[in-house]
């Protein structure tokens, strides 16, 4: 199997925390080093030591070709879809961040404030790439039926769940 490209360190961290430990646990500071892969592409190796069971993790992801510049905004890459997540994957990553938002941003502190914008901010990212796997001209991400929710992979409803997001972020 080729290396996985993992097209920012966002996308491969969010990668390792989806796969977790066969503990369990889901929460890793691994170290990070540049390697040359077996085809003389540049790689990035993450490993760590699970802090519950102590397990050894190696995992290697191919680094992009051509890194996405720093825009300016918070993404999980450029326009590619992804090679890690699928758009399930990334459509549970959405919920999830959007999930521990806190619904009235009214009377936050700053700090609160500033864990909410950061939430919120994933949850627009990870919409974004649902977004990514509507082919050009298609309504829908493909084989969305075998979703539990096909409805939800409409290009129509995944903007307006994105712009929604993005429009809490506003208002933070
Ligand atoms: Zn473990």
């Amino acid at each position: 199997m080729p290396t996985p490209l993992a097209r920012t360190s966002a996308e491969a961290h969010l990668y390792l925390e989806l796969h977790g430990c066969d503990c369990g646990e889901r929460a890793f500071a691994p170290e990070t080093a540049v390697v040359v892969l077996e085809d003389g592409e540049l790689g990035s190796r993450y490993t760590y030591a699970c802090p519950r069971c102590g397990k050894k993790h190696e995992v290697t992801f191919r680094l992009p070709a051509d890194p996405t510049p720093p825009g300016p905004g918070f993404t999980y890459g450029g326009p590619e879809p992804s090679e890690l997540l699928d758009a399930g994957e990334w459509l549970a990553v959405a919920d999830a961040y959007a999930s521990q938002a806190p619904a009235d941003p009214a009377g936050l502190s700053p700090e609160a404030t500033e864990r909410a914008r950061a939430l919120l901010t994933r949850a627009a990212a990870a919409m974004d790439e649902v977004l990514k796997f509507v082919p050009e001209g298609a309504d829908s991400v493909p084989d969305a039926g075998g979703q539990a929710d096909p409805g939800r992979f409409r290009r129509t409803r995944l903007t307006a769940v994105r712009d929604a997001y993005a429009g809490l972020v506003a208002q933070l």
